[in-house]
């Protein structure tokens, strides 16, 4: 579904990505941990297409496309969702409107009828109250004034709506306390599905006690230097990030 080879990204001429590889199947779940600075946050800037990141080298391969070649808005349109660490404030766009939009969007892509104001409201109302969010956030412009916990569950609630065949979650667990934690998680596993992929961005394995990764990589410096299983990730927890060496360390 998704391969990433050997890929190369710099920002202001300043390598970050060094030789990133990574290979993920419908189906799979697989957790990026990595020391703060390591390019995890970079690698989900570089799929989605942001254009301040540079790529140098490598490829990207979604649902066998080059997905370096695709436009962003056509990235989104394919299935590939992103909960960013910081999601960006919308002002003067109702999250209703953002979210009919986005998810319409999807469906013609799908060739599916749109979903009509009816229908729309009735899918998003019901997806509110999965992840515990009060019917007045429709109205508010998207995510501005939301608090860090509001972000990460409106974030929950758009890719619930979009339902993408690949979806990855840059530390939507960061700040949260445990009853938020608990919501990003059950929205996660709802929408695990033998067609659908995850790729959980995680500085901590805490939420990894909810959303249990089939596999768990480290990144550091830019590239994953080591790749296991479930225990990897209780591991790092355990011994953090210093046993893995060299080349481990941040910045170098
Ligand atoms: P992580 O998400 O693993 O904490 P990031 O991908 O955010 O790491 O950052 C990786 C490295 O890239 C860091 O050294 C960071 O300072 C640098 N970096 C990220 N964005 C920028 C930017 N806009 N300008 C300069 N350096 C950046
Ligand atoms: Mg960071
Ligand atoms: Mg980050």
């Amino acid at each position: 579904m998704l391969e990433i080879r050997d890929l190369h990204a710099s920002i202001h001429n300043k390598p970050i990505l060094r030789g990133l590889s990574l290979s993920v199947k419908a189906g799979e779940v697989h957790a990026i941990m990595g020391p703060n600075g390591s390019g995890k946050s970079t690698l989900s800037q570089v799929l989605a297409g942001r254009d301040s990141y540079h790529i140098e080298g490598g490829t990207v391969t979604w649902q066998g496309q080059d997905l370096l070649a695709m436009p962003v808005e056509e990235r989104a349109r394919s299935g590939l969702f992103m909960a960013f660490q910081y999601p960006i404030e919308i002002p003067g766009v109702s999250n209703a409107y953002f979210l009919k939009t986005a998810v319409n969007a999807v469906r013609r892509h799908q060739g599916l009828p749109e979903l009509d104001a009816m229908d729309f409201l009735a899918r998003v109302k019901s997806e509110m109250k999965a992840v515990g969010m009060r019917e007045e956030f429709l109205y508010r412009s998207v995510n501005e004034g939301f608090s860090g916990g509001e972000k990460k569950r409106n974030e929950i609630l758009q890719m619930a709506l979009l339902e993408p065949r690949l979806a990855i979650l840059d530390e939507t667990d960061s700040g949260l306390d445990i009853d938020a934690l608990k919501v990003v998680a059950d929205g996660v596993n709802r929408l695990r599905s033998p067609e659908r992929s995850l790729i959980v961005i995680t500085h901590y394995q805490r939420l990894l006690d909810y959303i249990v990764p089939d596999f768990v990589h480290v990144l550091s410096a830019g590239r994953i230097v080591r790749s296991g299983g479930r225990e990897l990730a209780l591991e790092l927890e355990e011994r953090g990030y210093g046993w893995l060496g060299e080349a481990a360390k941040p910045g170098k």
